[in-house]
């Protein structure tokens, strides 16, 4: 067994694998430019005050923050999420101020989280995710939502759901905090410690608990939907419909309340419906958030966005039998025969430079072997740069699929390589 490894939750990812994540990261990239986003990178620590915010609930605050101090330094934390990141940045570069609203942000990097690992649970993680901060409207609820679903079809899922929920304004989520805490009075002290937390902290999390969630007393907890507002009501029949005209199925789930303390309003997870995937199911999640920009001491504004876990989305596509990073053959492989000193190179470094993808012999090695390359790299033409010929200024070019082979002055190498692949591409 090797002495060093990778710390516990963390993985290399090696080149068979970076050719997948490669292809799924440009397929994210291309669906946010068309949808009009554009990338934020933010630093991987920041302040710890960023992401620990005052009776913050949750569990990822709570337990799972990689937090230290440097020299006296004030406290810092590699991130847990991107949101926070985001609109620390947001307000910091009065983005408000000098950008179009809404702000239409996206971001795709490292996360890490303290958690046990197991399959699709790591502790450091990659997410991509995005923003859209400055305008409050179910249309844009609805058209993040459209985001994530175009990105999760255009991979090839199948196998997912939507499920909806609405928190309501500040006013339905207090209405339902009181008959929450009404309901639970009796059999708090029955549930787990962190449900005792939250009854005091922010009682709509009990729902959240993985822990108690068969307990008997969750089994007839009050409805979201009678604490709401009219005007709640209406703006989530609002995001309902836009949903429908866009064509998305989804479920309402009355229960779904996120990790997050800081939604209102719409609240989102697209879970996958695949047997393999177990308990970690949800591929993205997100929601609408008031107060969280005006934490940052920005002016009052409100944001939607969601994150999407890629490790999951990636183990998602193998266990539906999605091929991804596929390699293509190369164009030209160029063959050493003898003492032809750096000759092979200066082919195939030509050859890059009109575009075609090459690689050439560099040990000595006999034709036999070198075919083998040939072959390994499916190499669809092979240049053979021999000894004798090139005391003639020339070098043999064959084509794999014809089995045609020319000799040609060394000055017509990329040329001719140019020919035979433009003839194979027919
Ligand atoms: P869970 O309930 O599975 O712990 P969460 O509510 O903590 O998820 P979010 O904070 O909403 O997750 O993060 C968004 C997405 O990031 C998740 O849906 C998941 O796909 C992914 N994710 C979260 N934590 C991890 C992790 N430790 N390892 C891998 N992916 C993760
Ligand atoms: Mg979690």
């Amino acid at each position: 067994m090797a002495d060093y490894k990778t710390p516990r939750g963390t993985q290399d990812i090696l080149p068979a694998e970076t050719r997948k994540w490669n292809e799924v990261e440009e397929l994210i990239r291309s669906v946010c430019y068309y949808y009009g986003y554009d990338e934020i990178r933010t630093p991987i620590f920041e302040d710890t005050k960023v992401f620990k915010r005052e009776n913050d609930s949750s569990d990822m605050v709570n337990k799972e923050m990689y937090t230290f101090s440097i020299h006296q330094e004030d406290s810092l934390t590699l991130r847990p999420e991107g949101t926070a990141g985001v609109i620390r940045s947001f307000v910091q570069h009065k983005m408000f101020g000098n950008m179009e609203m809404p702000a239409k942000l996206y971001y795709m990097g490292e996360m890490f989280r303290y958690e046990r690992p197991q399959k699709g649970r790591y502790r450091q993680f990659n997410q991509f995710g995005v923003e859209n901060i400055g305008v409050k409207s179910p249309l844009v609820d609805a058209e993040i939502i459209a985001l994530g679903y175009s990105i999760v079809k255009a991979l090839g899922l199948s196998q997912i759901k939507v499920i909806v929920n609405t928190l309501g304004d500040d006013e339905s989520r207090k209405n339902y905090r009181e008959k929450l805490k009404e309901h639970f009075k009796d059999s708090v002290a029955d549930l787990c410690g962190d449900c005792q937390r939250r009854y005091e902290q922010n009682p709509l999390r009990l729902l959240d608990c993985k822990i108690d969630k068969d307990h008997p007393s969750m089994l007839n907890v009050p409805r979201m939907h009678d604490s709401l507002t009219e005007e709640s009501k209406e703006y989530f029949q609002e995001v309902l419909q836009a949903l429908d005209a866009l064509e998305i199925p989804y479920e309402i789930d009355d229960r779904l309340v996120r990790g997050l303390d800081y939604y209102t309003h719409t609240v989102f997870e697209v879970v996958s419906t695949h047997p393999e995937s177990g308990s970690q199911a949800t591929v993205f999640a997100g929601g609408r958030y008031d107060g969280l920009v005006e934490y940052f001491h920005g002016p009052q504004m409100s944001g939607v966005g969601f994150a999407m876990g890629l490790e999951r989305l990636m183990i998602l596509a193998e266990a539906e039998g999605i091929e991804l990073g596929k390699q293509d053959g190369i164009d030209v492989y160029v063959m050493a025969l003898g003492n032809v000193g750096t000759k092979p190179l200066e082919i195939a470094t030509a050859c890059r430079a009109n575009g075609f993808v090459s690689e050439f012999n560099i040990l000595p090695r006999s034709l036999k072997a070198q075919f083998k390359s040939v072959d390994r790299k499916q190499a669809k033409v092979v240049v053979i740069v021999g000894e004798e010929e090139l005391k003639d200024h020339k070098v043999n070019v064959k084509c794999v699929a014809t089995q045609t082979q020319v000799t040609v002055d060394l000055d017509k190498v990329v040329e001719t390589v140019e020919e035979m692949l433009e003839k194979e591409g027919e």
